[in-house]
């Protein structure tokens, strides 16, 4: 039985309330959790349900819940001074410092950053520094942004449009011009059984990169600005390329002299054990989009590093940019950001990622792949995925109408898991602070929404067909 107060809010969802990325329909007839309140990698609903956030929110709170240290920023910075802007020559110490925080933390080659709210609105302001860049050198035929199909760069118009989401394509009118998806390096989607036979994962990810070269070649180098690309694609389905990619794709960007924008928006700020994506796969990016992580989700904040190349060029030949937020480098974000930055290094999160709980959640996630309806289990640092399969032994899917993952997701749920589906891929990306034994549970909750997924399924087991 749902209690009162729950049905109420429920009802008052359902009148007033449009979610993000939902079906309004669906869900107002099924009625919306309710979250109330959180601590460490729990999250409670108005049904006193305790679920462990294998989700980190969004990809985001990697402190965790319930931290006073980021409270404590935040409301100190209030009193202080809760709003000043960074246009008109002005700016504030929250912000001035958070970026030098963050331009020690990246690449050496990156020493500027340009603060938004979110990560959509840094890649919008990827879109229009890259396309200005290229006609500050007198270049501005070289505009195409070349980004992945099944990437997520955001929701605002150049996010979407970057990024590589057909549904998302498909609705709300035409994308902006200048952009072309290229195939993702998703191996076991779309590499095993490419050209009719079986292919290494090296193979593959050298063949990907091949066909970044034959595209830019297709439009011409003198009109392609740049390379867009999350190092570990998340939204899409928790992504690993082959190690055979990265390397490639550098090559051909640097044969072309083509940009390189990392999304480190997921990556970013210890997710694969290092502080950004770009440092674990060695990759040297031009510009990287930053967000999520980089506040814990507490406030948000994203913003755009920039490497020298660019930001000199903007720099001594581009007179006013005319671009901003009015919350660019808000006062209290940053100073939670900041906050946040300082706890990550105090307690040696990112190093912990990359020794100890990476490893240990590598360990324990393969241990699922042995499952019966899962066909590959991978994982990098604290992300990680399982495909749902029909059959083990070839692989084939779950029919489509099954809606496997759907239901592998909403078995979590009832059991005090957040795991999230990508159509049949389910994928997971706990708080970085998750400790040992939160993963052996995380794991356990997993293994029993498997076996109940498969029991549903196997009832049902005459309706597959092949997805490859
Ligand atoms: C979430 C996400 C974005 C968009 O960030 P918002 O803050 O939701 O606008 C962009 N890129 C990647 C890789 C993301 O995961």
């Amino acid at each position: 039985m749902i209690s009162p107060s729950t049905r109420e809010l429920q009802a008052l969802d359902r009148a007033h309330h449009l979610h993000p990325f939902t079906d309004f329909k669906a869900l107002g007839e099924e009625g919306s959790r309710i979250v109330t309140h959180a601590e460490g990698v729990y999250i409670h609903d108005s049904e006193g349900n305790r679920i462990l956030d294998g989700m980190a929110g969004l990809w985001c709170v990697n402190l965790g819940y319930g931290r006073d240290e980021l409270v404590d920023a935040a409301t100190a910075q209030l009193r202080e001074l809760p709003y000043y802007n960074n246009f008109f020559k002005t700016t504030h110490p929250p912000a001035v410092r958070l970026a030098e925080q963050l331009c020690r933390l990246a690449p050496a080659h990156i020493n500027r950053v340009f603060f938004t709210g979110s990560g959509s609105e840094a890649n919008d302001t990827v879109l229009r520094m890259v396309r200005r860049y290229w006609a500050l050198k007198g270049k501005p035929e070289k505009h195409i942004v070349i980004a992945r199909e099944n990437a997520y760069h955001g929701s605002t118009v150049a996010g979407m449009s970057l990024g590589g989401m057909a549904p998302m394509h498909g609705q709300g009118g035409p994308c902006v011009p200048g952009i072309e998806h290229i195939r993702q390096p998703y191996w076991f989607g779309e590499g095993r059984f490419s050209q009719g036979r079986d292919q290494s994962p090296a193979a593959f990810g050298r063949a990907c990169a091949q066909v970044l070269e034959q595209r830019i070649q297709a439009l011409g180098e003198d009109n392609v600005a740049a390379f867009i690309a999350e190092p570990v694609q998340g939204a899409g389905g928790a992504i690993i390329p082959p190690q055979s990619y990265w390397p490639a794709v550098k090559a051909v960007l640097a044969k072309y002299d083509i940009l390189l924008v990392a999304d480190e928006v997921i990556c970013g700020f210890g997710r694969l054990g290092e502080w950004f994506g770009s440092q674990y796969y060695g990759l040297e990016p031009d510009l990287m989009s930053i967000a999520k992580g980089l506040s814990s989700g507490y406030l948000p904040i994203g913003g755009v590093l920039v490497g020298d190349r660019v930001a000199e060029t903007l720099i001594d030949e581009g007179g006013e940019f005319f671009h901003g937020f009015t919350y660019s480098g808000h006062p209290a974000c940053a100073a939670v950001a900041l906050r946040n930055l300082e706890l990550m290094e105090a307690e040696n999160v990112v190093a912990r990622v990359r020794d100890e709980l990476g490893p240990y959640l590598a360990r324990r996630w393969a241990e699922l792949g042995e499952h019966s309806i899962v066909g590959e289990a991978r994982s990098l640092g604290l992300i990680g995925a399982l495909e749902l399969v029909a059959d083990k032994a070839s692989g084939e899917r779950f029919a489509r109408t099954l809606a496997a993952g759907n239901l592998c997701r909403d078995l979590c749920f009832q059991n005090g898991l957040v795991m999230r589906s990508v159509g049949d891929t389910m994928i997971i990306s706990p708080p970085l602070v998750i400790r040992h034994e939160q993963i052996d549970e995380l794991v356990a909750l997993a293994r029993r929404a498997l076996d109940e997924t498969a029991r549903r399924l196997n009832t049902n087991t005459t309706v597959r067909e092949t997805r490859t």
